[in-house]
């Protein structure tokens, strides 16, 4: 293998690779990784980081685990890949499908694999589809979704992403595709004395649906907590009313679990915390902690009722060439062994409590407007005035410049715009936690010093 140091890699990669979300003006000098073992990066140079977004809030059982790259050899020893197609199946896949119904939702029991989050989002839509075909009401074909909901970038899924910076040079998006604001609870100003904040957010839903025309309305996709959208936790009384409203119009409510399933929140999967029965899932990123590429989708009875009752010439015609990969639904095996040793989803629910409550502190600067999280998901919001709940201006750069200055603290997350998120393993230490919080507080006096533009 050709060997590289800094230069002559970053050369080769500028001469040679597209990346997400690719521009040159931001891989002038991309950060290139070599190793990882739990919660820490090493690059090229042999510089160590603290991975504040477990890789893209995935990695959730940290980075070396010899338990997974073992699970992968076996089986790609034994049975790398085969065709799950209808007729076919395997063992990992069966009994990952079998472990799934005991870890999701009580109604959640059948499910679909993919290769990764966007894989799944188009799977949910075209699932709602089938399901109003199925049940002769071939009308509802609407899908609602969210300002700042991230749910991928194919195209139906990048058409129901609330981001609208992933839309100009793609558009125009599939029609059909329609958002309503998010709850944000900093800036959501809807309410009064006898609607709560949390069901006036949801409330929209419903003005949605009535302008659309219920009869025209599939699907409301969101994720729990809006994760690339900036931490977006809701109001407690938000998925309770959007359930209700769900429920008065047959609209299926669609939770885009690819960040918060398999632990992130401090619960197996998000809804639980407001005790909310979605009628799909779509998960990925933490099936596997990232270490192969696996997503899925899982369904209610009611609708696998469908799926397994239509006549065949209707079937449920979708289909990818690694659904049910065997080696990546062994690597999910091997990863779930991980998180019941280790008691990874209670560690994140306390683990998460104590990182908040660090995070809080910050508070006390006068640009950090609010710190909020939900388990080890948590974010900073920054802003120029407080009182307010001003951003500074974009032109500003201020998220950008606090991302550089955490970089050279040795902490590597992300922001969007002036929120800067993080997500480590869910099984980072506490005083790895108190690290990342350190260099945060630093990297915001070093960029802001005591208030305003220092
Ligand atoms: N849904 C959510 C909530 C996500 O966060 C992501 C990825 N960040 C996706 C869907 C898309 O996943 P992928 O990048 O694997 O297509």
């Amino acid at each position: 293998m050709t060997s590289y140091d800094l230069r002559s890699a970053t050369a080769a990669d500028q001469a040679h690779l597209i990346h997400p979300l690719h521009h040159p003006s931001g891989h002038a000098a991309p950060k290139i990784w070599v190793s990882g073992k739990g919660s820490v990066l090493t690059d090229i140079e042999g510089k160590d980081y603290i991975d504040g977004l477990s890789g893209l809030w995935n990695v959730n059982v940290g980075h070396g685990r010899r338990e997974l790259a073992e699970a992968a050899m076996k089986q790609m020893s034994t049975l790398a890949y085969c065709s799950s197609y209808t007729g076919a199946s395997n063992l990992p896949a069966i009994q990952l499908a079998e472990r799934l119904a005991k870890l999701t939702y009580p109604n959640i029991n059948h499910f679909f694999f993919t290769s990764g989050g966007g894989e799944s989002t188009e799977s949910a839509f075209k699932t709602a589809r089938f399901y109003w075909k199925a049940k002769g009401r071939p009308d509802k074909i609407k899908v609602i979704s969210r300002e700042y909901a991230y749910h991928g970038v194919t195209l139906a899924a990048m058409s129901a992403t609330g981001l609208k910076a992933y839309w100009p040079m793609f558009e125009p998006r599939v029609p059909n595709f329609l958002h309503i604001p998010s709850p944000y609870p900093y800036y959501f100003q809807g309410g009064d004395a006898n609607t709560p904040p949390g069901v006036a957010a949801a409330n929209l839903l419903e003005e949605a649906i009535l302008r659309e025309g219920p009869e025209t309305v599939g699907a409301f996709i969101a994720e729990p907590v809006q994760g690339a959208g900036g931490v977006i936790v809701p109001q407690p009384e938000y998925f309770p009313r959007i359930r209700q409203i769900c429920d008065k119009y047959d609209v299926l409510f669609i939770a885009d679990e690819v960040i918060t399933g398999f632990g992130r929140t401090g619960r197996w999967f998000a809804m639980d915390h407001w005790g909310v029965l979605p009628d799909m899932i779509s998960f990925a990123k933490g099936v596997t902690s990232g270490y192969v590429p696996l997503g899925g989708i899982g369904i209610s009875d009611e609708i696998n009722d469908a799926i397994q009752s239509v006549e065949p010439s209707r079937r449920w015609m979708h289909a990818y060439t690694y659904s049910g990969h065997p080696t990546t639904c062994a690597v999910a095996l091997a990863n779930l062994d991980v998180f019941e040793k280790e008691d990874l989803v209670t560690r994140a629910a306390e683990n998460g409590a104590y990182f908040l409550r660090l995070l809080k502190s910050l508070e006390s600067h006068p640009n950090v407007g609010e710190a909020r999280g939900l388990g080890m998901m948590a974010a900073l919001e920054i802003v120029e005035d407080k009182k307010a709940r001003k951003t500074f201006d974009r032109s500003r750069k201020v998220g950008e410049s606090i991302h550089a200055a955490a970089l050279e603290r040795g902490l590597f997350s992300r922001v969007r715009d002036d929120v800067y998120v993080l997500a480590p393993p869910l099984s980072t230490s506490r005083p790895e936690l108190d690290r990342i919080v350190n260099s945060l507080g630093e990297s915001i006096q070093s960029v802001l010093g005591n208030g305003g533009l220092g």
